[in-house]
């Protein structure tokens, strides 16, 4: 059920709408021009959502504050675009309305929404800012003049630093993903874009949650705001079924297989905590010829680019991605959102699954999970206020079952070239001469069905009942990557928690540095001031050589070998606990050497997977995501940065952890 709550409003629209009752289109009614009516319908709008049917109407006042409650793909950019299209003066080549979002992929999405919204308005100019992007071009795009600039916050500020773009018409400011961009620490940034506007300006702010440090921008920045709640406060789309599988952490990635299996028309985001297990997921369905691809922060962005293009498309199956990388995707018709592994922030469980249910489609959210993570479960239905449904794993004979019935579906539906197909028929004929009518449907459905059943015949169930846990100390980290202790050396660094780094950060930061691979670090140990990681015995000398004169934000960064110092946890610390990496994927045979039952080429992704990427940050700095690349804000020796990938898996403190 959807909650529809506006408070602090003077609802003089009404009787306006009373007249306009005699037009026919909705979007009409609710006073948005021809131009751009006719706009919205080439894109398929044909009745507005319960969020553009309630804030349309006050936005077009023009003359409040506003603040938005609701969940991604609720339409939320049309409700706010459509409105500042009216509002606008486009005589005026002068920026007017400032839009800040938290990711590239939200700013390109908005820019480019807002640009076929208005393509049949005269001199309509508007500019998508954002980082890691050739700055050049978009301060020569601000330059030839623009009425509406989208931006991320770190390119933004930029570009106002060179004192490149005269805010001083800005009208309206949209704050979208506010609890996003917040989370991303975003908020000093903010704050200084904002004291470039002038102080009249409106401001509208989109948040998909309600955290204290929104109230508090709310309450800051905004004069008794209308306020508009589009379900209820934190809840998750109402279109979208969440559901749950116990397994063993071993039989992570088997469970995965299996659910992909069970639902051959699936297109899923399916979403990791780091970089790391991000790419070994993707790796390894691409080997065992799924068609899947991975999308996080160590990509370049022509990579992401490309990743994105070809899931848009759909010449891909499965997304494979960090919660950063993913954020504020928009991407139609996803069918489910699979939690490979349940996020660090409970926040970030809403933002994953509003990946799916876009647009009043429905979609399923899945958690794979192990018996002890069934208190966040519970935690996320109080928080969505939503019951999650425990799931059975299918046993691999409903795999087969299901598989054959979709072929079979398959070959009834095809769309039959009755032109092209003709002339072979006669051969065809002949060549089947010898069977009956029967014996060729069964050669047909055996194509498919014999390598399903040849993989499936003897899988095991991977159902795990509650409690448990075995398995649950081979770790679960990624697809198994055959890491253990053994053969590693543990080295202690003087940098930590308290300096923005997370895992990521740090896996980074170490193999720049120590110019080795991803493959070469194992735990990595994130403490306060300090931390301690390991690495492959062999690349421990050349980590030492590469850290030699290395330093952080002016200080000289420190490695030894752990117990060395006599810190904290020396000889007697506990190793290959619950943390180590399973040994390859244990659970369900697998065809060796990137053959798999899925077989040939024809299902894999064409990028191939492109290997790990990891190591190939030259440069000793970190890759940045969707703000400031090293080339527009140089200067920092490779430590976190706000805006970007770095802080995939997991990012703000404020975040409510579990
Ligand atoms: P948004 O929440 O703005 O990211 O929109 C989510 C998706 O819904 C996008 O793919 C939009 O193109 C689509 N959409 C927005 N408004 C409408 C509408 N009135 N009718 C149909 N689709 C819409």
């Amino acid at each position: 059920m959807i909650i529809c709550e506006i408070r602090n409003i003077n609802l003089t629209f009404a009787a306006q709408l009373k007249i306009k009752r005699r037009m026919t289109n909705p979007f009409q009614l609710l006073g948005i021009s021809d131009d751009v009516v006719n706009a919205v319908k080439d894109l398929g709008f044909e009745t507005p959502t319960p969020i553009q049917e309630q804030s349309i109407p006050v936005l077009l006042e023009g003359t409040n504050d506003f603040v938005g409650l609701a969940q991604t793909g609720t339409g939320k950019t049309a409700a706010f675009g459509l409105p500042l299209l009216e509002l606008i003066d486009f005589k005026v080549t002068k920026p007017q309305a400032l839009i800040l979002c938290p990711t590239r992929e939200l700013c390109l999405q908005i820019a480019n929404d807002l640009k076929n919204f208005s393509k049949n308005v005269a001199n309509a100019h508007v500019v998508a800012v954002y980082g890691g992007a050739n700055i050049m071009q978009q301060l020569r795009e601000i330059r030839q003049g623009v009425q509406i600039v989208v931006a991320t916050p770190g390119r933004m500020l930029d570009i106002i630093g060179r004192k490149a773009i005269d805010f001083t018409n800005v009208k309206y400011v949209v704050l979208d993903e506010a609890d996003e961009m917040l989370n991303m620490g975003f908020q000093d940034d903010i704050n200084d874009i904002l004291s470039t506007t002038p102080d009249d300006k409106k401001t509208w702010l989109f948040s998909a949650t309600m955290p204290a440090e929104v109230r508090r921008i709310a309450k800051n920045y905004m004069d008794n705001p209308v306020e508009l709640t589009m379900g209820t406060k934190n809840t998750g789309n109402v279109n979208i079924e969440h559901e749950y599988y116990i397994v063993r952490a071993r039989d992570k990635y088997a469970a995965l297989k299996r659910i992909v299996d069970f639902n051959p028309e699936i297109f899923a985001v399916v979403f990791c905590k780091t970089k790391l297990d991000t790419q070994d997921v993707a790796e390894h369905l691409i080997k065992d010829g799924y068609n899947a691809d991975a999308l996080h922060g160590d990509l370049s962005q022509q990579q992401r680019d490309k990743v994105m293009q070809r899931f848009r498309e759909r010449n891909m199956q499965l997304l494979i991605a960090t919660d950063v990388a993913a954020r504020g995707i928009d991407v139609n018709n996803v069918t489910h959102v699979i939690n490979y592994s349940l996020p660090d922030e409970i926040e970030s469980y809403t933002h994953r699954s509003g990946r799916t249910g876009r647009a009043g489609k429905t979609g399923i959210s899945i958690c794979i999970i192990n018996s002890k993570e069934l208190g966040k479960i519970r935690q996320l239905e109080r928080i969505i206020g939503k019951q999650f449904t425990k799931a059975e794993l299918p046993t691999g004979f409903d795999v087969c079952e299901k598989q054959l019935f979709s072929l079979v579906h398959k070959v009834h539906n095809v769309e039959v070239n009755n032109e092209q197909i003709d002339q072979y028929i006669p051969r065809i004929m002949d060549e089947f001469a010898d069977l009956s009518k029967e014996d060729v449907i069964k050669r047909f459905a055996s194509l498919e069905f014999n390598r399903f059943l040849d993989y499936y015949s003897k899988a095991p169930d991977l159902n795990a009942a509650v409690g448990d846990d075995r398995g649950a100390d081979r770790g679960e980290r990624g697809a198994g990557r055959g890491r253990g202790s053994e053969g590693y050396t543990r080295l202690f660094i003087n940098l930590g928690s308290v300096d923005e780094f997370t895992r990521g950060d740090m896996l980074s930061f170490i193999c720049n540095n120590g110019k080795i691979g991803g493959k070469s670090v194992g735990k990595i140990d994130l403490k306060g001031v300090f931390s301690f990681f390991e690495v492959e015995d062999d690349v421990a000398d050349k980590v030492f050589e590469g850290f030699k004169s290395v330093e952080f934000n002016g200080r000289q960064v420190r490695i030894e070998k752990s117990g060395d110092g006599g810190r904290g946890e020396g000889a007697g610390e506990r190793r290959g606990g619950g943390e180590r990496r399973s040994g390859g994927f244990g659970g369900e045979r697998r065809s060796g050497g990137g053959g798999g039952y899925r077989g040939g080429g024809d299902r894999r992704s064409s990028g191939g997977g492109s290997g790990r990427r990891e190591g190939g940050n030259s440069g000793g700095g970190f890759r940045d995501f969707s703000g400031r690349s090293r080339d527009d804000k140089g200067g920092n020796a490779g430590g976190p940065r706000r805006e970007g990938g770095n802080r995939e898996g997991g990012s703000g403190e404020r975040r409510k952890k579990w």
